[in-house]
């Protein structure tokens, strides 16, 4: 009798928490992830710290071979350093997100879908293989230059929990099933006054799930954001009761 009445105590207890992050959840009309591509080591070094600052979890999404000697950058927007799977095992163990971005940034639309499927999984393999924790049914994958197509989608949505291609930007809150994210993105100039832009009218709007797609910070990679500008953003949005920054793997495992 005595155990089970501390077994309902702590089912009701669970239940009321439930309840209640569910309530909390609810304020959150405007969900926004802000998603780094590529990988540049100075920039997902700094872009850590400052969400780091902000007690948020950053979203970061990585080139698999990138690190490689022999790595061939698709374009001059790729020509920065980038971070290692030793990087990214550390940024993950300090509580940020870490996804893949292709096996070598091939535009998979570009290619048979034979050999777009080979690249995905090539990826996949690579981040089990060198990334702690890493499972294909939990990832997102970022499609290179945000370029999908109905085929291939189709097919990854089976290997993947999501993935994210282009281009719009309002997605509907985060919830199950949810495959398709669709991202905005701008460039090749710094693009701290578009963010702001698109964040504001994003906030003037009824909500749903804005997943912008930055880059590098400064002076690295296509559509730069200025490291200030970030810095100054988060600590504007966190304050706002109606918004919840988050990661995109974070925010479907949470639903
Ligand atoms: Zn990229």
């Amino acid at each position: 009798m005595h155990l089970d009445s501390i077994t309902r105590r702590r089912f009701l207890k669970g239940v009321g928490l439930s309840a209640l992050a569910a309530a909390v959840k609810r304020q959150k009309t405007h969900v926004i992830t802000l998603s780094f591509d590529d990988g540049f080591r100075k920039s997902s070094l700094e872009t850590a710290k400052i969400f780091e600052k902000h007690g948020l979890s950053a979203c970061i999404n990585v080139i698999a071979t990138a690190h490689h000697d022999d790595f061939v950058p698709p374009d001059d927007y790729h020509r920065f350093p980038v971070g290692d799977f030793g990087l990214w095992n550390e940024l993950v163990a300090r509580g940020h997100e870490v996804m893949p971005h292709g096996y070598k940034h091939q535009n998979l639309t570009e290619v048979p879908l034979r050999v777009a499927k080979d690249l995905i999984m090539r990826c996949l393999d690579y981040f089990c293989e060198a990334l702690n924790g890493f499972e294909p049914q939990q990832a997102i994958f970022n499609f290179p230059y945000n370029a999908s197509s109905p085929a291939i989608e189709e097919w990854l949505a089976d290997q993947v929990k999501a993935f994210r291609t282009g281009y719009a930007q309002i997605n509907a809150l985060p919830h199950a099933g949810q495959k398709k994210l669709i991202c905005s993105s701008y460039g090749p100039g710094n693009i701290d006054s578009f963010l702001s832009e698109e964040i504001n009218r994003f906030l003037a709007s009824s909500g749903g799930w804005l997943i912008f797609n930055a880059h590098g910070l400064d002076e690295e990679g296509w559509g730069p954001l200025s490291a200030s500008h970030l810095d100054r953003l988060l600590s504007e949005l966190k304050t706002i009761e109606k918004v919840l920054i988050i990661p995109t793997g974070r925010a479907l495992a949470a639903v």
